[in-house]
């Protein structure tokens, strides 16, 4: 997203919105965007450069890495701070620094429960075989007690 700085006043700017996917050139089999960016932030210009900070938030679609299953993730970014100096007169394109701070909040082994809206097929089976253990274990010990 693009600042213009003759708009910024001289208090300070707050935007909020949604802006394209930042992200659109990840896509592939594992991950994809979901939606738009939705960011809330406050920009200003101080000391010759811009700063802005706020909060950012992205759903992307990925496969959990344990049951392989697609899921969707919202990124977010609590707290996004950039400061960087003015390069020219007009604009600041501030779509480089929300893809890093989004990048860098992206899990590296996604699993689809970690939001706790789900309960991951993986876990479920895992849980099942041990419970199938446990009770053979048992059948093995009720079986000793018989051959007393
Ligand atoms: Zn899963």
């Amino acid at each position: 997203m693009k600042v213009h700085l003759k708009q910024i006043p001289p208090q300070g700017l707050h935007l909020t919105g949604d802006e394209e996917c930042p992200l659109q050139d990840l896509a592939s089999e594992e991950i994809r965007c979901a939606g738009s960016l939705h960011y809330d932030i406050d920009v200003g210009v101080g000391d010759g450069g811009l700063w802005a900070n706020g909060s950012l938030s992205q759903p992307m679609e990925m496969r959990c890495v344990s049951c392989l299953e697609k899921f969707v993730h919202e990124i977010r970014v609590s707290a996004f701070a950039v400061h960087t100096e003015l390069p020219g007169p007009e604009t600041v394109d501030l779509t480089p620094f929300m893809r890093e701070d989004l990048l860098l909040n992206l899990p590296a082994h996604p699993h689809c429960d970690r939001d706790g809206d789900r309960v991951c097929k993986a876990k479920l089976i895992k849980a099942e075989q041990q419970d199938a253990k446990r009770k053979s274990d048992w059948s093995a010990l009720d079986k000793l007690k018989l051959n007393r």
